[in-house]
């Protein structure tokens, strides 16, 4: 059969006449219902050898002027031919986070937590409830991780004055925590992180341990160096009964962006060129080896895996292959 755009339309105008009549009648009952603002549970299982993985969504913000954050050493023509090329709209972009939960059989451990109650309004602050939905209780949570100490992934630490998950200890990098918690961040552009984890992360300081690059979580969970977002900035590799994944936290930012141009700077990198090599060993090293990675800014359920193109990487988002 043919398919052509006129045809197309030719059978939507016979529709319009043969089907006027119900769709009136449709129309006018659904007039009555009004639309449910309500969002469902998000979050997405899986298993990697004997570890279950939920990935919880913290929701979703939409900032205007995607070419203000990526590629900023690049031409508005570019930017905007890529999102293009993409199906992607220029003027605006979706951003998605995703804090982790790892059941290893022995702990159940948090990699991040989201905005936090100052989210809230603004649709994010949601890893609470979605870990609550997914069937666990903050008080189970016995290791919260910290891949890094931005915002966006330590505002869930606490509710109002209270830990958010009394029973935890906490674990993040060496180098992350002596650069943020120090006083020399005042006066700089870093300042209001600084004040951020004197906040939320120096309180809980004493149930803290420090790692550094080849360090272990516990058993099966490895940090890796990734550093460049942030001076800090820590990688896991989970494996588990011969099977490994990678948890790159804000290694890449955006699905296309950055994945796909690894070398375009971005805003929220603290040194850019660090951060596009760092890029590039990671995600060289994840499609060489075909690992499954969690990327916490991919698009939410944030898993996937990454083939290297001509120029950076395509990502190719989970369907359901941990599923079989
Ligand atoms: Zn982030």
């Amino acid at each position: 059969m043919q398919f052509s755009r006129r045809s197309m339309f030719k059978l939507s105008a016979a529709g319009l006449t043969t089907l006027a009549a119900p769709q009136i009648l449709v129309r006018a009952a659904q007039a009555e219902v009004p639309m449910s603002a309500t969002m469902p549970a998000a979050y997405k299982r899986f298993s990697l050898g004997d570890f279950e993985i939920t990935v919880l969504s913290d929701g979703h913000r939409v900032v205007p002027d995607p070419q203000k954050i990526f590629g900023t050493n690049q031409t508005q023509e570019e930017i905007a031919a890529l999102l293009e090329s993409n199906y992607l709209p220029v003027d605006k972009m979706q951003f998605t986070f995703a804090p982790t939960l790892v059941n290893t059989g022995s702990d159940l451990i948090l990699f991040d937590t989201g905005n936090g109650e100052g989210g809230r309004e603004g649709g994010v602050g949601q890893t609470l409830a979605n870990l609550q939905a997914s069937g666990y209780t903050p008080e189970q949570v016995t290791v919260v991780v910290l891949t890094h100490l931005h915002g966006d992934h330590i505002g869930g630490l606490m509710e109002g004055d209270q830990p958010a998950f009394p029973n935890a200890r906490y674990v993040t990098g060496q180098a992350e925590y002596d650069f943020w918690s120090s006083e020399e961040r005042i006066g700089t552009g870093a300042e209001n992180g600084h004040k951020g984890v004197v906040a939320k992360v120096v309180p809980l300081a004493e149930k803290m341990s420090f790692v550094k690059d080849g360090d272990s979580v516990v058993s099966g969970i490895t940090g890796m160096a990734a550093f460049g977002h942030t001076p800090g900035h820590m990688i896991y590799g989970l494996e588990s009964g011969g099977r490994k994944l990678m948890l790159t936290a804000d290694t890449a930012n955006h699905f296309v962006l950055s994945l796909q141009r690894p070398e375009w700077e971005v805003v929220f990198d603290s040194d850019k060129a660090m951060a596009a090599k760092t890029r590039k060993d990671v995600f060289d090293m994840i499609s060489a080896d075909r690992l499954p990675f969690i990327g916490y800014h991919m698009p939410f359920p944030s898993v996937g895996f990454v083939e290297k193109a001509s120029e950076g990487y395509r990502f190719i988002p989970e369907t359901y292959q941990f599923d079989l």
